[in-house]
């Protein structure tokens, strides 16, 4: 074995091992939850603060929601543990575990992260999650209600395909006239649920995405291949998705030469197999 090939076997080893250490830890020091009942609930040994979200994931404005903190807990827990079984199986790879490594770091240290929940008048996104100050891309920390890096914004009446609840009277006739007799029966009115609208499903895979794009994972990156998305596509259950375009994106996950660390090696791979575009037709499917 070459000396380039023991340091790499070397590291590879200890992010294994780390990763592991780090996702055991993290299970337990989220054993402890405080204020559960309140507005304001604590993971105080991850240091993670969760506001407002008495309403998650679905707000509807006819019901009293107060199970918001507990499922906003589980959704965490079983994101992060559906993510470490599909980052650690035997198909995984380096440039997956390193990245994964660095979302686990910032769950330990020591500073505060916030999962916060509103009821947004206007639906525009289901969740945004902050950038570090100073990245390029910092302007997403603008967000109306984003709290400080690292934090995750959710818009809980969104998420649970409703109407907005900017919607006035003029809206709701201007509606009811778009829809003729489809939905014949159907109430339309703000924060009552729009049957064409998407209700997110699987809201472990929504924490988890939102997650991982604290160590600097984005969409549309002209570089890389989007790990955001196709951890989420390949890694988690979720209605509706078809078993084919699940193993497209876990064929792109794992794809070895797909995340090589030589730019130009990887590039070139991805333009000769048209990876781009493949992804692109699943990204299509799985947002309809
Ligand atoms: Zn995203």
């Amino acid at each position: 074995m070459k000396l380039k090939n023991i340091l790499l076997f070397l590291l590879l080893i200890t992010i294994n091992v780390s990763a592991n250490e780090k996702f055991d830890k993290i299970i337990n020091k989220a054993e402890y939850f405080e204020n559960i009942d309140t507005n304001l609930a604590k993971l105080p040994k991850l240091n993670i603060r969760i506001e407002n979200c008495y309403s998650f994931p679905y707000f509807h404005i006819n019901e009293i929601q107060t199970k918001g903190n507990v499922k906003i807990y589980n959704d965490f827990l079983n994101g992060l543990k559906t993510a470490n079984k599909c980052f650690s199986n035997s198909r995984s790879h380096n440039e997956i575990k390193i990245k994964y490594n660095e979302l686990l770091t910032i769950l330990l240290n020591n500073q505060e992260k916030i999962l916060k929940c509103i009821i947004p008048q206007s639906n525009s996104v289901y969740a945004v999650a902050s950038v570090r100050p100073g990245h390029k891309k910092d302007w997403v920390n603008d967000f109306f209600g984003l709290p400080t890096h690292p934090s995750i914004l959710f818009h809980t009446n969104t998420i649970a395909g409703n109407f907005p609840l900017s919607m006035s009277e003029k809206d709701i006739n201007e509606k009811r006239k778009e829809w003729g007799t489809k939905y014949k029966d159907l109430q339309i009115g703000p924060g009552l649920r729009n049957p064409d609208y998407t209700k997110i499903q699987n809201t472990s895979a929504l924490v988890f995405h939102e997650m991982f794009h604290w160590p600097e994972n984005f969409h549309n990156d002209k570089k890389s291949l989007d790990i955001v998305k196709l951890s989420e596509f390949c890694c988690f259950d979720n209605p509706g998705h078809s078993q084919n375009f699940r193993d497209a994106a876990c064929n792109m996950l794992y794809d070895k030469k797909a995340w090589q660390p030589d730019l130009y090696k990887r590039l070139k791979y991805i333009k000769e197999n048209k990876i781009f575009k493949k992804f692109k037709e699943i990204n299509k499917h799985f947002d309809d």
